[in-house]
């Protein structure tokens, strides 16, 4: 599922594995070839069905969820070497078939072959579900009694006293200080898989699998650290005034940006969400009447999730009820993605981007058009027309909504390098390695007798290399959005013209194109920082 914000667990998957190795086929003709393929997506493609369908009766609790068998099934495809070898022999002679269509076939068997090595892998399995269920049952004390991730977060944000917010933020080290070994251990154990893949490390190997350039990649982000870096500080800067405090720690962020928050939760009612997402889309062109998609709102460990069970047939997302304009930018990115998937006119099961194998899709990509939606909810156009609020209160609301933005950004920007630089070498001084991307990132300093918090992201265990996904696709989001502007102007927010653009540009084609064409069509160059940092208030 694509999803939003990990509160705090996901669910543990025991695996099982067999490999069913049969007589390798004799292939020999284009003809051969293309039915061998058609019969291989067939299995695959009811693979990605079973594990939408696992998936979904897990967190909509509507059902009995089978992941075993789910991932049993990928386990026979990606496990069988004939199948990858003949995979690997006419990927060498793609260019003599003369047909893009079953060269970019071949080419993302290819790919994925390689990710699925990684996805049923018994040894990295064992070790990721032993760590999840450690980080999942764990019991956080606070004052000697119990508390949740989710209550040390709502009290983070609403504590007065600095003191106390310090307290609150250690209660994750007393997991991080349980996980750390393990998670060292998975790191090695992921590195050494990806060498014998012939890449530099596990890390390169997510990236080279979403079609991200590694150097481009790092480049990027470095620009986009150095150009918010004055901006971020001036906000400090301002909070210390506002506060009246000499110095600002990593635990006075979140309580710092919710006393600059101005627009009010009572402008985003969660009862009207499904009302106003079908009337808004309906005008500007999508036939939300008859989409197949299914709507619900349920307590998950996300923000929200949406799962595209059958591509194009069958996507449902379920949104967890949080308040405020969160809620909404939720709702509409998780219809995002619904959209993207029952608009994906591809007949070839590889090239419809389903996300359950590394390297079947850029997850870049999807978060990015998925994201594009929720750049609706702050449009002040959009507020006006949609919400109760007046033109002063979203005035203000967007004049202040950058430092929360900015400050998210290089939070996701000090998450990507600490696990960027983990990987590279992870026999390095862990703790120090994150106290330096606080600094470097967060501009702030963590004392020294701080313990230690990084092993207790469920991230770093379950959704390994992920996060440079999240500032690409406010990159994408961004540089699509300035599209609309100036493709649509006034009319944007009514105009049935939109859903065609979005369409025909952005979901139809599947991945017959690399994520990266698909922009550079779609707006006209290749992905850049620009119009981010303009939606930053960074650069004019
Ligand atoms: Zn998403």
């Amino acid at each position: 599922m694509r999803f939003e914000i990990i509160i705090f667990l996901v669910p543990i998957v025991i695996l099982a594995f067999s490999s069913c190795e049969r007589k390798k086929e004799e292939i020999k003709t284009k003809n051969q070839l293309i039915s061998y393929l058609d019969t291989l997506e067939q299995k695959y493609e009811n693979a990605c069905i079973e594990t939408g369908l696992a998936n979904w009766n897990l967190y909509s609790g509507s059902g009995k969820e089978n992941l075993d068998y789910a991932k049993k099934k990928f386990s026979e495809i990606f496990l069988n070497k004939n199948n990858q070898k003949l995979i690997e022999e006419w990927r060498a002679r793609s260019s003599s078939l003369a047909d893009d269509t079953l060269s970019r076939r071949l080419e993302l068997w290819w790919r994925c072959f390689l990710g699925g090595q990684i996805y049923t892998d018994s040894i990295i399995a064992i070790k990721e579900n032993n760590l999840q269920k450690k980080i999942a049952n764990f019991k956080f004390k606070y004052a000697n009694e119990p508390i949740t991730l989710a209550e040390i977060n709502n009290k983070l944000r609403k504590e007065k006293n600095s003191k106390i917010r310090y307290k609150l933020w250690n209660v994750v080290s007393q997991l991080s200080a349980e996980a750390k070994e393990d998670l060292v251990e998975l790191v090695k154990l992921r590195n050494e898989k990806a060498k014998s893949l012939g890449f530099y490390n596990f890390y390169s190997l997510s990236l080279y699998l979403q079609q991200i350039d590694e150097e481009w990649l790092i480049k990027t982000l470095n620009s986009l650290e150095e150009q918010t870096n004055r901006k971020f500080q001036e906000f400090i800067d301002a909070s210390k005034k506002k506060h009246r405090v000499k110095v600002i720690y990593p635990w006075d962020f979140e309580a710092m940006i919710y006393n600059w928050t101005t627009i009010s939760d009572s402008y985003f009612p969660k009862d009207s969400i499904f009302y106003i997402l079908d009337k808004f889309y309906n005008n500007i062109g999508f036939k939300t009447d008859s989409l197949p998609i299914k709507k619900l709102i349920r307590a998950i460990p996300f923000g929200g999730l949406n799962i595209g069970i059958k591509i194009p047939d069958d996507s449902r997302f379920i949104l967890n009820p949080i308040d405020g304009i969160r809620f909404y930018q939720v709702a509409f990115h998780e219809y995002g993605h619904a959209l993207q998937i029952v608009h994906t006119n591809i007949k070839y099961p590889i090239l419809k981007g389903y996300e359950w194998i590394p390297g079947a899709s850029c997850g870049a990509y999807s978060e990015g058009v998925a994201e594009l939606q929720t750049q609706f909810v702050t449009d002040p156009e959009w507020l006006k027309k949609y919400t109760g609020a007046s033109q002063d209160e979203i005035d203000k609301y967007i004049a202040t909504k950058n430092f929360g933005e900015i400050y998210a950004m290089r939070k996701t920007l000090k998450d990507f390098f600490f696990e960027y630089e983990m990987y590279k070498d992870p026999d390095q001084d862990l703790d120090l390695l994150e106290k330096t991307m606080y600094k470097k990132y967060l501009l702030v300093e963590i004392p020294n007798n701080t313990p230690h918090r990084f092993a207790a992201s469920i991230w770093y265990t379950m959704y390994p290399c992920y996060y440079q996904n999240y500032i690409l696709s406010e990159m994408i989001a961004s540089q699509l959005y300035e599209v609309i502007l100036n493709k649509f102007g006034d009319s944007r927010i009514e105009n049935p013209e939109v859903s065609k653009w979005i369409i025909s540009s952005l979901y139809a084609n599947g991945e017959m194109e690399e994520w990266y064409i698909r922009i550079k069509n779609a707006s006209g160059k290749s992905l850049e920082t620009g119009a981010y940092l303009r939606k930053l208030n960074v650069i004019k």
